[in-house]
């Protein structure tokens, strides 16, 4: 698959990466919300993967964006974040996102969100859809 990661951090950028790449998918990085956005416009992804908290437009503000758009009505877009799930997570499900990843991320968790993603799970759900 083709993914695209949102992520500030360094070290996650790193961990995340480094599992994906192990997978065999091809990624594209973005250091923020607004470069993750430009780069979903000009390119095609087969999911995002966002960090929340990102300096300049945070991972809400780019997955609100990206919905608004034609193509990003129905790309599975799943939130990467340290807080206690319940702290965020209808935050996320209102922002458009499709699922919750926690971190400090492990693989067996990642792979599982990939192979929803590919079994085409979060397009049937369309959780942003029953939110607006
Ligand atoms: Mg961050």
């Amino acid at each position: 698959m083709r993914i695209l990661i949102a992520e500030d951090n360094p070290l996650n950028q790193k961990i995340i990466m480094a599992y994906l790449k192990s997978d065999e998918h091809e990624i594209v990085l973005a250091v923020n919300g607004k470069i993750a956005f430009e780069q979903f416009q000009v390119d095609s992804f087969d999911c995002i993967l966002m960090d929340l908290h990102m300096p300049g437009m945070d991972g809400f503000e780019a997955t609100k964006a990206i919905r608004e758009t034609e193509k990003g009505a129905t790309i599975p877009i799943i939130a990467v974040t340290a807080s206690a799930p319940y702290e965020d997570k209808q935050k996320c499900f209102d922002a458009g996102m499709n699922d919750f990843l926690q971190k400090p991320i492990r693989h067996s968790d990642l792979k599982h969100i990939v192979s929803n993603v590919e079994s085409g799970e979060y397009r049937n759900s369309m959780n942003h859809e029953s939110n607006k």
